[in-house]
C-alpha cells in the first residue's frame, strides 16, 4: 500500500509518499508560496535528481493538483497512476478535546477541525484548506487526520487546567493542550526501543528543540505533561516566542507600547524569544556565531534558554519520579552540539551525564550519556511524517 501524507501551511504544501510494505519514502517535496507569486514546487525523488517547478498557483486545490501531476509523472514520477495511493494522512495542528488518536476524516471530523479555528488561526484554517483539496481530487480513498494534540490528551486535569475561572473552560474550552505530539511520539517509542524495556513501563522526557520547541513527560505509555499550553506560545524559549512569562506583562506591554490584541499576539509568537532577545536570530546557529564572536546579548539569549530547558527536566524528574532517558530531537536536539551539552551540565545531581566525546554527533539515532549515568541521553531524529504514514495505514484499516 502507498500512502501520501499532505502538511499544508498557509501558503506551502509539504508532501511525502512512502510505500508501507517496507516503510521507504517514494518521493517527498513542497510547493511553496502557494496563493502568492512565485510559486516554486520542489520534487524529490527518492534516488533520483531534485526537480523544480515554478508556476504560479492561485490555491491549494491548484497546488494540489500539481503534486498529483507531479507523482504520476513518467520521467520523475514515482507511481504508475493515482490509483495506486491507498490513502491520504493529513497533519492537523490542533484537535480540541475531541481526538485522542487519529481518525479518519469525515464531515463531523471537519466539523471540529473547524470549530478550533478560533483556537488555531494560524494553523486548522489551512490543514482543513488541504484536506478538502485532497478529497475533491482524491474522493475514493480515506483521508486520516493525524492531529499534533492527539498524544497530549493524556494529561490529567491537574496538569491541563490553569487556575482561571473555571467556566472559561467550559465556555471556551480554555486548557493546556500541547503541540508537536507526533514528534514526541515517535521519539519516545523509539526511545523505549533503545531502552529495551516496553514503552508502557518506561519513564521518558522528550526535547524536542526546533525553531518552536516543547517537552513532554511521558510515563507508562502516556504523556503526563507537556509545556506547550492553550497554544503553541507557552513553555520553552524558541526562535521568536517568548515561551513563559509573567501574564501581567501582556496587558502591560499592550498599554506601553500601544498595542491591540493582535498586534501583542504578533509581538509575543514573531518578535520574541531568541530574535528578540540576542536581536540577531531566530536561527540558533546565528546566535550561537553571535555569542561566539563576543556579544553579549546572543550569550544572554543562549543562557535564558537553556536556563529554562534545564528547569523543565526538573519539573518532569520530580513529577516522573524518576527518568529513565532524555530524548533530544528536531533541528536544535538532533544538531546542536553545545546546546545539548549546556542543558545536561550540572545535573549529575539527577542522575544526567553526558558524555562530551560521544556528543559529538548529529542527526543519527544514539546513546550520548556516560557509562555510570543512571539517565540514558538519546539523539533521536524525529520522523512525524513516518508517524502519519503509518496511522493512515493504521485507521483505514488496509
Ligand atoms: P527545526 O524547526 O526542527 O527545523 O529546527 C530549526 C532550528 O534548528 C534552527 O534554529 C536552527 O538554527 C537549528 N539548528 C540546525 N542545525 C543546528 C546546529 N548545528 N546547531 C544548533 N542549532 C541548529
Amino acid at each position: 500500500m502507498k500512502v501520501l501524507v499532505v502538511n499544508c501551511g498557509s501558503s506551502s504544501i509539504k508532501y511525502q509518499v512512502f510505500d508501507m510494505t517496507d516503510e521507504s519514502v517514494l518521493a517527498k517535496g513542497l510547493v511553496d508560496r502557494v496563493g502568492i507569486p512565485g510559486t516554486v514546487l520542489k520534487h524529490e525523488p527518492t534516488g533520483k535528481d531534485e526537480v523544480v517547478i515554478k508556476k504560479d498557483l492561485p490555491d491549494h486545490t491548484e497546488g494540489m493538483k500539481l503534486v498529483l501531476e507531479v507523482l504520476v509523472n513518467p520521467e520523475y514520477g514515482v507511481i504508475q497512476n493515482m490509483e495506486e495511493i491507498g490513502a491520504v494522512g493529513h497533519r492537523v495542528v490542533h484537535g480540541g478535546e475531541q481526538f485522542a488518536d487519529s481518525t479518519v476524516i469525515d464531515d463531523k471530523v471537519k466539523q471540529v477541525i473547524r470549530e478550533c479555528f478560533d483556537i488555531a488561526p494560524l494553523h486548522n484554517p489551512p490543514n482543513l484548506m488541504g484536506i478538502e483539496a485532497c478529497q475533491e481530487l482524491m474522493p475514493n480513498v480515506p483521508h486520516v487526520a493525524v492531529f499534533d494534540t492527539a498524544f497530549h490528551q493524556s494529561m490529567a486535569p491537574e496538569n491541563f487546567m490553569y487556575a482561571l475561572p473555571y467556566d472559561v473552560y467550559e465556555k471556551y474550552k480554555v486548557r493546556r493542550y500541547g503541540f508537536h505530539g507526533t514528534s514526541h511520539f515517535y521519539v519516545s517509542h523509539r526511545a523505549a526501543e533503545m531502552l529495551g524495556k516496553p514503552f508502557e513501563e518506561c519513564k521518558i522526557i522528550t526535547l524536542h528543540l526546533g525553531n518552536g520547541a516543547s517537552m513532554a513527560a511521558i510515563k507508562n505509555g502516556r504523556v503526563i505533561d507537556t509545556s506547550m499550553g492553550f497554544t503553541p506560545l507557552e513553555g520553552l524559549v524558541m526562535g521568536t516566542r517568548c515561551g513563559d512569562i509573567d501574564p501581567a506583562i501582556v496587558f502591560y506591554l499592550m498599554e506601553k507600547l500601544n498595542m491591540n490584541a493582535d498586534e501583542a499576539n504578533s509581538y509575543f509568537n514573531k518578535k520574541s524569544g531568541m530574535l528578540g532577545l540576542s536581536g540577531v536570530s531566530n536561527d540558533l546557529r546565528d546566535v550561537i556565531d553571535a555569542a561566539a564572536s563576543g556579544n553579549k546579548r546572543a550569550q544572554l539569549a543562549l543562557d535564558v534558554y537553556h536556563t529554562r530547558v534545564k528547569g523543565y527536566i526538573g519539573n518532569y524528574v520530580a513529577q516522573l519520579n524518576g527518568c529513565d532517558c532524555l530524548v533530544f530531537t528536531a533541528g536544535v536536539g538532533e544538531n546542536g552540539i553545545d546546546t545539548r551539552e549546556a542543558i545536561c551540565r550540572d545535573l549529575d545531581y539527577l542522575g544526567i551525564k553526558l558524555d562530551p566525546v560521544k556528543n559529538k554527533v548529529r542527526g543519527k539515532d544514539v546513546d550520548v550519556a556516560t557509562d555510570d549515568s543512571k539517565v540514558r541521553i538519546f539523539v533521536i531524529p524525529t520522523n512525524e511524517e513516518l508517524v502519519i504514514a503509518r496511522d493512515t495505514k493504521r485507521m483505514s484499516g488496509k
